[in-house]
């Protein structure tokens, strides 16, 4: 039997088509995509402007299992980790920050969902807890999609800046990405601007190439940490794959594509990538594709050796940058006691899961 269409990855175009095949004229379509991402029901039988025969129809046709919020960790500062369970089982999660006070005023309503892509992640980046577990599944666009509808429905409050640094490699899951963008960005849909939805890559060369000739305006972030192959590769085996020069020449093609800056991410972790010599190396690729760099001091993750850098040396590091005229940000990583590097909070669930099974 063919697998049937999820109602939360469907487009308006798709949703069209399916519902020319049922017979129906365009408005029901249009009803049933207000009810599916504007009122945001649980149910077909929730689609109560929809005649009974053809709400049977739609159970027949498509399929609407929602994942199920299991379990939320807070922190003081209020970020909140969310924890989903899927229709086969499988964990995902995603977190919920609201603007700091300190960045962005004290005004400011920005709430950034961060979304998970996988479950789990086959890219093995050495300070990430969802490597450990290895690559499981992708998610489908209904699964990245849930994770916005749900965490709004829990704040009770919507998001309007989104970023693809959960679990999993958002660019290694490209057709289901591609897909949940025209979701998140429509007017039809969810409704978050594309310039403010930044996809975050270990550094997929190819795919980088192909977003950029995406024709939405949504923003890029690279996993750098290193600035030469020889530290890079100890933290990033993707480097093995896609070396720096490379990686840097996919970027200057996004420029030539994309308005939007280009973020450059890096973990500081002591004694393996916070030399000081690397800070001017960054400071010169920076400059040379106009991105900005965002400096994260290392949150340790259970099982794994590294440390985090005294505050002087983040500081000295981010000084070199500043002063060869690049934007770097230091920042205190936030969600820090709640364990909000990406993959930390499935792992401890599906640990849980395996003490008691
Ligand atoms: S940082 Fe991202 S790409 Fe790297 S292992 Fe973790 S989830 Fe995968």
């Amino acid at each position: 039997m063919a697998t049937k269409h999820h109602l939360r990855s469907l487009t308006r175009d798709e949703f069209l088509a399916e519902f020319k095949e049922l017979g129906q004229p365009a408005y029901r379509a249009d009803q049933v995509l207000d009810w599916v991402w504007k009122k945001r029901v649980d149910s077909i039988d929730g689609m109560t402007n929809l005649p009974a025969k053809l709400r049977e129809a739609l159970k027949e046709k498509f399929d609407f299992t929602l994942p199920i919020h299991t379990r939320t960790q807070g922190s003081v500062d209020t970020t909140r980790k969310f924890l989903f369970k899927l229709h086969d089982g499988r964990f995902v999660e995603c977190v919920l920050i609201p603007a700091s006070p300190a960045l962005y005023g004290e005004k400011s309503d920005r709430l950034t969902l961060c979304v998970s892509s996988q479950v789990g992640c086959a890219f093995g980046c050495k300070f990430c807890a969802s490597g450990l577990l290895g690559f499981t599944r992708n998610l489908s666009a209904a699964e990245i999609t849930s994770q916005i509808l749900l965490a709004e429905e829990i704040a009770g409050a919507r998001v309007n800046n989104l970023v693809f640094m959960g679990m999993g490699e958002p660019l290694a899951n490209w057709p289901n990405l591609s897909k949940a963008i025209e979701l998140i960005t429509s007017d039809w849909g969810i409704g978050i601007g594309a310039r403010h939805l930044t996809i975050s890559t270990s550094g997929l060369v190819p795919q980088i190439r192909k977003l950029a000739d995406h024709p939405r305006q949504i923003r890029l972030a690279i996993s750098l940490h290193g600035a030469t192959d020889e530290v890079r590769s100890q933290i990033m085996p993707v480097n093995e794959r896609w070396q720096v020069d490379e990686l840097f020449e996919a970027l200057r093609y996004w420029n030539s594509r994309k308005k939007q800056h280009l973020t450059l991410e890096y973990i500081l972790i002591e004694g393996i990538n916070d030399d000081l010599e690397q800070a001017r190396i960054l400071a010169k690729r920076a400059k040379g594709i106009r991105a900005k760099v965002n400096l994260i001091p290392y949150n340790k993750v259970e099982g794994l050796p590294w440390k985090r850098p005294s505050d002087s040396r983040c500081r000295q590091f981010r000084d070199i940058l500043q002063s060869a005229g690049v934007s770097a940000t230091l920042r205190l990583e936030k969600g820090h006691d709640i364990e909000a590097a990406c993959g930390q909070l499935r792992l401890q669930e599906e640990n849980k899961v395996g003490e008691l099974s």
